[in-house]
C-alpha cells in the first residue's frame, strides 16, 4: 500500500491530505469504497509539506481546472497543511478548492478560518446534508453533536463574507421535500446550492 497523496479526477487534480474526520456519515464513501480514480485512498501516515511538494512535481499543476483539497477524510482536519501548500499553489496560477464539512471552525476551535483561507481558496465546496440540526445528527453522527450543523452553517456564512465562491450540498437520497428545504437554508447563507448523487457499492468511480 502506498500514500496517494495527489490524484487526478476529471479535469482537476485532488490532494488526499488527511483520513481523519470527525463525521461518520451515512453516505461517506469511505463506508464503501477504498478510493477514488483507481486510486487507493487511506494514508498509512498524513503528508508532509515536502512530501505533497514532491508529489504535486510529478503532475502539470497549471493544467487543471481546479486543485481540490479534499482528503478520504476532512481536509480541515489538516489546516497547517493547507496553510502551507495553499499560499504555493496560488502563486504558481492555480485555482484551488476545498471539499469540507464546514467544521474546520470547531476542529481548529478558531472563528476566522474562512477568513484565513480566502487569500488562497477560491471555492468551497460544503455539506449541508440536512435542514434542521436533528437530522444532520442522524445522517452525519457527528462527534460534535448537533453544535456541528450551527457551526457548518456559521463556515458557510464566513466563507461568503471572504469572499469565498461558497457552494453548499446535500445528497439525493434525502427525498425532494428536504432537498427543497436545504436549497432554501443554502441560499440563506449566501452560498449556491447543489445536488450530489449517492454512490453506492458497485457505482463506478
Ligand atoms: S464528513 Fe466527509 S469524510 Fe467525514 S464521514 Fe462525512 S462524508 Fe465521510
Amino acid at each position: 500500500m502506498t500514500n496517494n497523496y495527489v490524484y487526478e479526477f476529471g479535469d482537476s487534480l485532488y490532494l488526499n491530505i488527511t483520513n481523519r474526520c470527525p463525521n461518520h456519515c451515512e453516505f461517506c464513501i469511505r463506508n464503501v469504497k477504498k478510493g477514488v480514480a483507481g486510486s487507493d485512498l487511506w494514508l498509512l501516515k498524513e503528508p508532509t509539506y515536502q512530501e505533497l511538494i514532491d508529489d504535486l512535481s510529478l503532475f502539470p499543476i497549471k493544467k487543471y481546472k481546479e486543485i481540490v483539497f479534499c482528503g478520504f477524510g476532512e481536509p480541515m482536519c489538516n489546516l497547517s497543511l493547507i496553510s502551507q501548500i495553499g499560499p504555493y499553489l496560488k502563486s504558481k496560477g492555480c485555482r484551488l478548492r476545498i471539499n469540507t464539512n464546514g467544521l474546520g471552525g470547531l476542529i481548529n476551535k478558531r472563528d476566522d478560518v474562512p477568513k484565513l483561507i480566502a487569500p488562497y481558496i477560491d471555492c468551497a465546496s460544503i455539506s449541508l446534508n440536512a435542514s434542521t440540526p436533528e437530522v444532520y445528527q442522524e445522517i452525519c453522527r457527528s462527534k460534535y453533536g448537533e453544535a456541528a450543523f450551527f457551526a457548518m452553517l456559521d463556515f458557510a456564512k464566513g466563507c461568503v463574507a471572504a469572499g469565498i465562491d461558497t457552494t453548499m450540498s446535500v445528497v439525493d437520497f434525502i427525498g425532494e421535500e428536504e432537498i427543497e428545504a436545504c436549497r432554501a437554508l443554502a441560499e440563506s447563507t449566501g452560498a449556491h446550492f447543489r445536488v450530489r448523487e449517492t454512490i453506492y457499492e458497485d457505482s463506478e468511480y
